[in-house]
C-alpha cells in the first residue's frame, strides 16, 4: 500500500479538483457518519458524547465560535525558541554559520556556534573575534571535534540547525530527539542534471562545468552527475573540454581559481571513484598537493561506485539514458536530492521531487533570498535564506486574549449539552 502511495503522490494527488473532491468527501463522511462517530468515540470518553459533538461543531460550524470571539484579540507572537545550536560544515565555513546566525539573532535567540574542525582557521577566527563584536553572554563559539560535539549534543538545546552530511545529520537528529528538540538539517546528496538533445551545447557546458568544478566540486548543490543521450554525451565532451580550459587554463593545477581537496581521507575517497566509466577529460591526481584535475567520466553505469555516494569532488560522471522519461524514472528511483537541474524546455520535471530546482543553469537558484533553500527526504529537513531564516528560528505562538464580558454567549459550550444546544 505504501509503495502505491509513493507512486501516486506527486501525480494523482496534485490537481486542485482532486484535493477539493477529497476534502468534500471527508466532509460527507463527518456528516453522514455523525452518529457512528459519536458512538465509536464514546468508549474512550466515558460516553461524554457532547465533547465530540462540540469538537465537530468547531470544525463544521466555526461561525458560532467566531461570534463568541468577536470582542477578543487574536494575534501571533513571534517568539524566539531560546538557546540555539548551529553546527556548520567546512566547505563554506563563514557563510554556512553566519547565514543561520543572522536569522537566529534577528529572531531573538541565544546561540552556540560550532564550526567544523576541518576549517581550523575559520573556527579559530570566529572563536577569537566574534566575542569582541557580539554580546558574549548570549553568543558563544565552541571549537570542537567529533567527540566533543557528541558530548555537546547531549545538552538540551531549544533548536538545532545542522549543515553537513546525511550520516552525521541522522546522529544529530537522534540526539535532538532525546529532548524533542526541533531541527533543521541541511544535508547533501547526489544532484542530477538532465541535458536534453536540443540545447545550446556550448552554454550548457559552461554552466555545468562552473557548477561542478567551483570549489573543486565541494559544494552541496553542485550537479553530481549528468543524464543525457549518447548523442548528447558525444557533443558535450568537446564543449566541456573547451569550458574547462577557458576557466582554468590548459593546466588547471596552476590556476588560482581551481581548489584542492580538503584533506587526505577525502582525497583518497574521491580518487577511488575514478575507476568508474571511462576518463574522457582530466583524471590526473597528486596526493601530496591534494589535487584532482577537473574530470569528466563518460559511459558511467548506474552500478559504478561513483553512482553510489555523493561525489563532493571535481568529477563529473555522465550516465547515458534513452529519453527524458528514462531520466525521470532514474531520478525517482533514488533518494530525493538537494537540487535537480535540467537543460530542457520540457516541464515534465515536475514529476520529480527535490529540495530545489533550477532550469537552464546550476547553483544560481541559491543566490536568491526570495527562494527557500533546503532539502527533502535524505537531503534535509527545513528551509532557510532571506526571511525564511528568520521564520526558521521563530516560534509562531498563537495567542488569544479574551474579553471578560458577554458571558451569556459562552453558554453554548458549557455542559449540560442537549441536541437543541448543539444544533442537530
Ligand atoms: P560533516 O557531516 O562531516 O560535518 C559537519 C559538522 O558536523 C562539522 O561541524 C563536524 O564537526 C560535525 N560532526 C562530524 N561528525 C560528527 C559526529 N559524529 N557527531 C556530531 N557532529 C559531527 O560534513 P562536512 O564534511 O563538513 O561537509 C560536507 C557535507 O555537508 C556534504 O555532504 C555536503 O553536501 C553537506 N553540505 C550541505 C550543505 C547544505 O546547505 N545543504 C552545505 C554544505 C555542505
Amino acid at each position: 500500500m505504501l509503495l502505491r502511495m509513493m507512486v501516486v503522490v506527486g501525480m494523482g494527488t496534485r490537481p486542485m479538483e482532486y484535493r477539493v473532491a477529497q476534502l468534500e468527501a471527508l466532509g460527507r463522511f463527518l456528516e453522514e457518519k455523525k452518529q457512528d462517530i459519536l458512538e465509536a468515540t464514546g468508549d474512550t470518553r466515558g460516553r461524554c458524547w457532547g465533547a465530540e459533538q462540540l469538537g465537530q461543531g468547531t470544525a463544521l460550524r466555526s461561525w458560532s465560535f467566531l461570534q463568541m470571539t468577536q470582542l477578543d484579540s487574536a494575534f501571533i507572537r513571534k517568539d524566539p525558541y531560546g538557546v540555539v545550536l548551529i553546527i556548520g560544515p567546512w566547505n563554506y565555513p563563514i557563510h554556512l554559520l553566519l547565514g543561520p546566525l543572522i536569522g537566529a539573532i534577528a529572531a531573538g535567540n541565544c546561540v552556540v556556534i560550532k564550526p567544523s574542525e576541518k576549517a581550523k582557521n575559520t573556527g579559530r577566527l570566529l572563536a577569537e573575534s566574534l566575542g569582541c563584536y557580539l554580546d558574549s553572554d548570549c553568543f558563544a563559539v565552541v571549537t570542537a571535534g567529533v567527540q566533543e560535539t557528541t558530548r555537546l549534543l547531549e545538552n538540551k538545546f531549544d533548536y538545532i540547525f545542522f549543515t553537513g552530511s546525511p550520516s552525521v545529520g541522522r546522529m544529530v537528529m537522534a540526539a535532538a530527539a532525546k529532548h524533542l528538540t526541533p531541527v533543521t538539517l541541511e544535508l547533501g546528496g547526489k544532484n542530477p542534471c538532465y541535458v536534453s538533445d536540443t540545447c545550446d551545447v556550448r552554454s550548457v557546458a559552461r554552466r555545468l562545468a562552473w557548477g561542478r568544478f567551483f570549489n573543486a566540486g565541494q559544494t552541496c548543490v553542485a550537479p553530481d552527475y549528468v543524464l543525457c543521450t549518447l548523442e548528447m554525451q558525444e557533443k558535450l565532451m568537446p564543449a566541456l573540454r573547451e569550458a574547462i580550459t577557458e576557466f582554468y587554463g590548459s593546466n588547471p593545477r596552476e590556476s588560482p581559481d581551481f581548489g584542492r581537496i580538503v584533506g587526505q581521507k577525502e582525497f583518497q575517497r574521491i580518487r577511488a571513484l575514478l575507476c568508474s566509466g571511462r576518463v574522457a577529460i582530466g583524471g590526473q591526481t597528486d596526493e601530496k598537493d591534494l589535487y584532482i584535475a577537473p574530470t569528466v567520466l563518460a559511459d558511467v553505469l548506474p552500478s559504478d561506485p561513483i553512482m553510489q555516494e555523493e561525489i563532493f569532488g571535481p568529477i563529473l560522471p555522465i550516465v547515458v539514458v534513452a529519453s527524458m522519461d528514462e531520466a525521470i524514472d532514474f531520478i525517482n528511483e533514488r533518494p530525493q536530492p538537494l537540487a535537480i537541474y535540467t537543460f530542457s524546455s520540457d516541464s515534465k520535471v515536475s514529476r520529480t521531487s527535490s529540495g530545489s530546482f533550477c532550469g537552464n543553469d546550476t547553483l544560481t537558484h541559491m543566490i536568491l533570498t526570495s527562494l527557500p533553500f533546503g532539502g527533502i527526504g535524505c537531503s534535509g529537513l527545513g528551509r532557510y535564506h532571506g526571511k525564511f531564516t528568520f521564520d526558521t528560528f521563530t516560534h509562531q505562538r498563537g495567542c488569544l486574549h479574551r474579553n471578560m464580558g458577554l458571558e451569556a454567549l459562552n453558554t453554548l459550550r458549557y455542559p449540560p449539552y442537549s441536541q437543541q444546544k448543539l444544533g442537530f
